[in-house]
């Protein structure tokens, strides 16, 4: 296995009264064989200079029995079939050479059978030496006649005729012939019948057909699967051996053929010269691809020539002066056949029948021994098989409660539980993450961000300030911005300067849109700007009570923006291009500071280098002009003749100038570029440090920003480090509520306020459910109103 192998070549030399000794002659190894043509002998035949050929093989065989022809060609083939590799022995050559009788040999005659039978003999009798195997043997017999198959086996009674054509298929095991009937047979008898069978087809289609049994292409294919008698042996192996008989090689025109015969002949000319063609592009070790799907023979063949299988060619010969060139021809292809290296691979296959049940045997084994570990280590009632709806609906509760904080672990029992408390947490994550989306939903309308006209259609209609404009980038390395996810990280909260109303001036300067943000109203009276999506009609009641409530907490900041007074948290957070401008200008104004200082002096050194680039071009530009003039002068001075003092040379000043001038020039030139050079690699780790600035800058400013707007003050405290909250541990309820702190006052005072007792709370709560159901509706329509103006 996986030791590449050439293809062994034989030549078979057919018994003759007039043998030509002369020209003929074979190795003392009987390896090779050496042809040598007296110029003159047969007038036409050589038109070139060459008339001496020497062919090396892998053996003559000379008046040899049918019995040592199949020892030294085909017995080791057939051996190494039943161990799996597929194998292919071919006759090639002219017309009456020999091949029938080499493959076939004659049926009256038991001494006289060819490879055929005594492959089928060696198959049995190999067999019978093997009980440690049930191996089955299957045989087909397919003719190619003019370029049409043939089942020469299609004539037995349980086969029937076929209703369609066979086809050549190719799937992932190899080629097959779709149509040609494989028959298992049991024993040598039966193997023999077939192999008449088809002889005798072969024969009486060349009768009633009117075509010539030499003028086809026969492949007798044994198929051989051999599977281990031991059941718990999975693997078994699979094998076939094609005993090829080629059409006769001899070239068209030699007997000036007509009609039929000329067809016949042209086919066979094809497909033996495609057979050359495959036989070539495997000899090439660089080609690619094989043209095996060319004609019905090679694609027939396709993955029993060369590929993993052991491959021989007899070549039949006459050993006649009269047939030498049809000989040299024959010689030739055996020659070029004997390029062709092959990798012979064992064909093993699984068996998943008895895989499976050999599997369940081991799982039932590993259990046992489960249990007696689990016993040992005083462990009981561990169950390993897999888990039923109930025991999944406890781990999921196990989940939610270690979530919420009220259980304080979940107790590892075995591998199939710990991996199905994973698989709970991300059901209960995802679960969440739908809960707060449609909490939102039900909350504040939201945009796709991509959708420019939703996004203009809402900014037409007054009702939503979306604003992504890039944001303190005055070089226009923009960034776009987004509500930020209730995962930011928690942290300090920081005072805004300005109030909201100045923030909302200065978002309503700038253009674009990319933000989905949508905001329900900052401040009473900047309402009428703002778009309010609840609070437009039927909920305006509701509102005012929010507000007030609101206002009574915390009292409105006045105008003046030197207040240090910390502004009223609104409901809605202002636009991120307004928080940003604020941002940089208190809690992020340091790093602001050093992110514009850096950018400054990258564009001061990018500058500086440009200049330097400039330079250096002007340089180089001189240094051209003076090197011609250096090569005129040069060659002025050449044509007027040169002097020489005591072996200098003596120039004149003109070109000496030229030269000292060059030479500083170059000197220049050399500081400058090292100069450049040093500045790009200050551009470069200015860049990188500016870079970094900014994403610092966008990082702190989420941060705040989430801080200050979307984390509710109570949890914040809860929330910094020495808090009550861990990270990671924040119970969904807390989630659901951030955002929504006025709402849930709006509740709570509903619970503490309302006569009718706490039976009243399940019936407000669904109440204010609907109403925010209504007002998600009619904003919506509100929308598409718009949107459809
Ligand atoms: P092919 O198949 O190449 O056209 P055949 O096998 O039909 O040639 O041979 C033509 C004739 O020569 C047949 O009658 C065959 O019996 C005979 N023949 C060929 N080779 C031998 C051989 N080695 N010994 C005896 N007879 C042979
Ligand atoms: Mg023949």
């Amino acid at each position: 296995m996986g030791t590449r192998k050439k293809v062994h070549t034989f030549v078979r030399v057919k018994p003759t009264d007039d043998f030509a000794h002369e020209m003929i002659k074979y190795g003392d190894d009987n390896k090779s064989i050496d042809i040598h043509l007296k110029k003159d002998t047969r007038r036409g035949v050589v038109n070139n200079q060459q008339t001496d050929w020497s062919f090396k093989l892998d053996g003559v065989l000379h008046n040899a029995s049918q019995d040592l022809v199949y020892e030294t060609v085909a017995k080791d083939v057939v051996a190494q079939a039943l161990d799996g590799y597929n194998g292919t022995i071919m006759c090639y050559g002219q017309t009456g050479a020999g091949k029938t009788y080499t493959m076939t040999g004659t049926t009256e005659n038991y001494k006289h059978r060819g490879i055929l039978p005594r492959a089928l003999q060696q198959v049995f009798r190999m067999i019978e030496e093997r009980p440690t195997h049930a191996i089955t043997v299957r045989v087909s017999y397919l003719e190619i006649y003019n370029e049409s198959l043939f089942d020469l086996l299609s004539t037995l009674p349980y086969v029937g005729p076929s209703v369609t054509p066979m086809t050549i298929v190719e799937n992932p095991q190899g080629v097959f012939i779709k149509g040609l009937s494989v028959h298992l047979t049991s024993q040598e008898e039966d193997a023999f019948s077939l192999l008449f069978e088809g002889e005798t087809n072969r024969i009486i289609a060349s009768h009633t057909m009117n075509k010539n049994s030499s003028r086809s292409h026969c492949i007798f294919t044994i198929y051989v699967e051999a599977h281990s008698r031991t059941l718990s042996d999975e693997k078994y192996i699979t094998s076939k051996i094609n005993l090829v008989d080629l059409a006769g090689s001899e070239r068209l025109g030699k007997s000036g053929s007509e009609g039929r015969v000329l067809k016949e002949a042209t086919y066979i000319n094809k497909s033996l010269s495609f057979l050359e063609q495959a036989i070539i592009a495997l000899g090439d070790q660089k080609r690619e691809h094989i043209p095996f799907r060319q004609c019905k023979l090679t694609h027939a063949l396709k993955d029993s020539l060369g590929g993993n299988c052991n491959m021989v060619l007899l070549t039949n010969i006459y050993g006649e002066a009269a047939q030498l060139e049809e000989t040299l021809s024959s010689l030739r292809f055996a020659s070029r056949m004997k390029l062709v290296t092959t990798e012979p691979a064992i064909n093993e296959k699984y068996d998943a029948e008895r895989m499976v049940k050999n599997l369940e045997k081991e799982l039932a084994l590993l259990k046992q021994e489960l249990a007696i570990h689990d016993s040992l280590a005083n462990r009981t009632l561990v169950n390993y098989d897999p888990m039923d709806e109930i025991q999944i609906a406890e781990i999921n509760s196990q989940v939610r409660r270690y979530l919420e904080g009220t259980l304080d672990e979940i107790d590892i029992i075995n591998l199939r539980q710990i991996q199905e408390v994973f698989n709970q947490f991300r059901v209960v994550l995802s679960q969440q993450e739908q809960e707060v989306e449609s909490a939102l939903r039900r909350k504040y309308t939201l945009i796709d961000k991509n959708d420019f006209a939703a996004i203009s259609a809402v900014q037409k209609a007054g009702l939503v300030d979306v604003d992504g404009h890039l944001v303190g980038e005055p070089d226009g390395q923009g960034f776009g911005l987004g509500v930020t996810p209730f995962s930011a990280k928690p942290g300090k909260k920081s005072k805004s300067k300005k109030t909201f109303k100045e923030q909302l001036s200065s978002s309503a300067r700038k253009e674009g849109a990319s933000s989905p943000v949508s905001g329900k109203e900052l401040d009473v009276s900047t309402s009428k700007t703002q778009l309010t999506p609840s609070s437009k009609e039927g909920d305006v009641k509701d509102m005012t009570i929010r507000e007030q409530e609101t206002s009574s907490l915390e009292p409105l900041p006045s105008d003046s923006p030197k207040e240090e007074l910390r502004p009223p948290r609104p409901s809605t957070p202002p636009p991120k291009p307004v928080a940003f401008e604020d941002f940089k200008n208190e809690r992020g104004s340091e790093i602001n500071r050093i992110f514009k200082e850096n950018k400054s002096i990258l564009n001061e050194r990018r500058k500086r280098a440009s200049e330097t680039t400039q330079r250096i071009n002007a340089i180089k530009r001189e240094m051209d002009v003076t090197k011609e003039a250096l090569n005129f002068q040069k060659s002025l001075r050449e044509k007027q003749g040169e002097y020489e003092n005591k072996g200098l040379m003596i120039i004149d000043e003109e070109e000496f100038l030229l030269i000292l001038k060059l030479k500083d020039l170059k000197k220049q030139y050399r500081t400058e570029y090292q100069d450049l050079r040093d500045l790009r690699a200050e551009i470069q780790y200015c860049q990188h440090l500016v870079d970094q600035c900014r994403h610092r800058l966008l990082t702190e400013f989420d941060i705040w920003y989430n801080e200050s707007f979307f984390i509710p003050e109570d949890l914040q405290v809860a929330l910094k480090p020495g808090g009550s909250i861990r990270p990671g541990m924040v119970p969904v309820s807390r989630i659901m509520s951030l955002g929504e702190d006025a709402q849930d006052k709006f509740s709570q005072l509903q619970q503490v306020v309302l006569p009718e007792g706490p039976d009243s709370v399940a019936f407000y709560n669904a109440k204010v459910k609907t109403e925010q159901k209504h007002n998600y509706l009619k904003t919506m329509m509100g929308l598409q109103q718009a949107h459809r103006k």
